[in-house]
Formats: structure tokens, sequence, C-alpha cells
């Protein structure tokens, strides 16, 4: 057995059709992805074993196990979406084109968001004076858009939910997602709540990260706790077909590194675009529902990971500086599964000031302020946040001016200026 192949046997049942599922690797012990600690939490550091399944029965892509919810959002966690600028834009165009496509001609609309976060979608359809309800279960998060005017309620989205929502408010015409939706292990859950709150002609629309892209691109960091699933329009239309809600669009998206819009209605509600069967031959082309594909992806991620290794290695003996760029979640899977120490990358930047002055989660790199990173350019920055690549490369121009290389290992490792 390979250093990739599962530490021990690693199987349990489909989370989605129950089939018998098993691991078709590992990326080794690994922390909570977003737990940056101090030095004196190291001791009682989290880690658990990071392996993905494919469903040979129903095509979903999930990860074998996950962490127990209060390990991986304990008090400390508070992710504001609003705090990113792009995906604030992102969010409004999302949002406009719900409002101008899709409740245009509707006579008092109720739209429904899950994970509605801090509001940065429902801020939208507010002032517009459309009916809305967030459900959002992190309660500091709801707080904040509870004090923005957007009606939300901290609970988790099931059947049992939807039954108190639709006696409260009615049916509704659209219920919305993004990048929710994979971190709900209880995906039939959500199916059956959505069955029951969807009104006849209602659409079902979220977007979360693309497995098609992340074969294709070999970006593997896309594999962490929270995100206990990576769909494809194949597995989705298959997961919610049990509850007679069909997929009805696709539309990909560039955030995160390559996404995918989905849209389900009520079985035969709405003629599907061509878009759906063209995406479906597509991936059925790439191999996203054939069991080999996946032992193709793990050998790319470990030569990925090798080539990683060696740049860094060759670097270090080279006396260059090497500094990260952005503490993401992402790049924990990246710095455990390849085993970036602290003497290849000296620190990493980010603006966060929460993450400021920590330790990132299991490799143990200090984190600081970007203000280290302009001070005295690296030689290298090691770009963690490549899905922002374009962004950063703009706002970075100083650093390349100055000499400065970008190390990005998505979709291939190597160095640009
Ligand atoms: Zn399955």
């Amino acid at each position: 057995m390979t250093k990739s192949g599962p530490q021990h046997d690693l199987s349990g049942r489909c989370r989605v059709c129950n089939a018998q599922i098993s691991a078709f690797m590992s990326f080794g012990r690994m922390p909570i992805a977003n737990g940056f600690l101090n030095e004196e939490e190291i001791a009682n550091e989290y880690f658990f074993e990071l392996a993905p399944a494919f469903c040979e029965q129903c095509s979903m892509f999930q990860l074998i196990t996950q962490p127990q919810p209060e390990k991986m959002f304990h008090g400390q966690y508070a992710f504001y979406s609003s705090s990113s600028r792009y995906m604030q834009m992102h969010f409004e165009a999302f949002a406009n084109k719900v409002i101008t496509e899709i409740l245009a001609g509707g006579s008092d609309p109720f739209v429904v968001e899950l994970g509605s976060n801090d509001g940065i979608m429902l801020r939208h359809f507010h002032p517009r004076g459309i009916r809305h309800l967030g459900v959002e279960p992190s309660v500091n998060v709801a707080e904040v858009a509870r004090s923005r005017g957007i009606q939300t309620t901290s609970a988790f989205f099931n059947r049992k939910l939807t039954e108190e929502i639709v006696g409260e408010y009615g049916r509704a015409d659209v219920i919305l997602a993004a990048n929710v939706m994979c971190h709900i292990p209880d995906l039939p859950g959500v199916a059956a709540g959505a069955q029951h709150l969807l009104a006849s002609n209602g659409i079902l629309i979220f977007e979360e990260p693309y497995l098609g892209d992340m074969i294709g691109k070999t970006s593997y960091d896309q594999i962490y706790d929270e995100h206990v699933f990576i769909f494809s329009a194949t597995s989705i239309a298959r997961a919610f077909a049990p509850y007679d809600l069909e997929l009805v669009d696709v539309a990909p998206q560039i955030t995160h590194g390559g996404s995918m819009r989905y849209t389900l209605a009520r079985k035969g509600s709405r003629q599907a675009t061509a878009r759906v069967a063209k995406q479906l031959a597509q991936e059925r082309a790439q191999g996203l529902d054939d069991a080999k594909t996946y032992l193709g992806f793990r050998q790319n991620c470990e030569n990925s990971r090798a080539r990683l290794m060696q740049m860094l290695n060759d670097l270090n003996e080279q006396g260059k500086r090497v500094v990260g760029y952005g503490a993401t979640s992402k790049s924990t899977t990246v710095t455990n599964y390849c085993g970036i120490t602290p003497q290849l990358v000296e620190f990493i930047s980010d603006t966060t000031p929460i993450k400021q002055g920590k330790l990132s989660p299991g490799a143990h790199i200090p984190v600081r302020p970007y203000g280290e990173f302009i001070r005295a350019y690296p030689d290298y920055a090691l770009l963690f946040a490549w899905n922002h690549a374009a962004e950063i490369r703009e706002k970075e121009q100083a650093f390349v001016a100055a000499g400065g290389q970008w190390i990005v290992y998505v979709p291939d490792v190597r160095v640009i200026s």
C-alpha cells in the first residue's frame, strides 16, 4: 500500500443511497481545516483521517468520515461571507438574476435561503420588500443578519423545520443556497425538506464547488472536513430524484476555483434546459461516474505532492525565502498532505485578524499580518488562495516588480511571475 492508501480499512455507507462505499485514497491524518491555534493548544489538537470515497451506485463523492460538528464549528468559528468583496459582488449578481428572471411577474413571492450567513445574499431581497427567510444554524452569524433587518432563524434545515416555515409563511417560490449543501451530511433530509417547502412551480437553486473542476485540475484542496460532499450534475440529479425534484438547469461558475449552479424543480413542472443533458454527457465523457477516474485522481494528487515538495526543498537548499499567501481552509489539506513545514514556508500572510499570530492547523506554520509580506518581500510566494489568482496578481504587482515569483499548484505545480 502506498503512502496515500487508507491507513486502515475505511468503509461505510453512502450518505445518500446507503450503498456500501470504501475510500479510494487517504490524505492522512488531518486537523480541522479552520482550526488555527496557539502554541499551547498544540497538545490537544484534534486529528482525523481525511479519506474520500466515490459511491458506485449513486456517483456521490463524499468523505468516509467527518469530525463531529462541534469539533469543526467551535466558539471561535466565525466566517462572515461579507468580508470578501469579490464574493459580495458575486452574490449581488446571483441575487439580481433570481430577482429579475425568476420572481418577475410573481405576486408576493417568498424566498428561503439555507445557510444565509450574515445576509450577503438576502440583503438584496430585503430592500425590495420581497418576503424572505434566512436559515442559519450559527447563532452569532444569524444575529449579525438580523441586526441588518434580514429575517433569519437559527436552525438546521430539515423536514421538521420546513413544516414550521410552511405553517408560518406558506410555501417558497425560491429556495436558495450557496456553498452550503456540500456541508450538510444529511442531504436526503434537505431534499425532503425542499420537497415539502417548495411551491408547485417553485425552484431550488444552489451553487457549490464542482467535482468536474476538482478532478480536471487536481484541486484536491477542495477536500477538507467541512466539505462532506463534492457534487456533480450526475450525483445531484440522482440524490434529489427520490424526492420528485428534477435537475432543470446547470450553470458553471468561476467561484471557489470552479463551482456549478444547479436549479431543481418539481418533476414535470418545468422543462429542463439543453444544458442539463449536455453537462451529464460531459460528465460521462470525463468519467465522473466511473470508479477508475478516482484512482487516476489519486495518482495525480501523489504526483502534485511530489513536485511541490521537490520544488520547496530545492528552494530551501538554495536559501530562498518562501512565504505562503492566504491562510485558507483549503491550505490545511495541502500543508498536511504534502508535509510542508515552517522550515520550507517561513510564514503565511493573511489579512484576517483572527488568524494572525496563530499557527496553521497541523503544519504549525505561523500566520502573520499582510504587512509582514510587503515589509520584506520573499523570493517566492506560495499561492494558497489560488482561486483568487487573477485578483491577487493584479494587487501584488509590486511584489513581482521587486523580483518576487508565485508558486502555484493548481492545475500544475509551477512558478509564475
Ligand atoms: Zn450512493
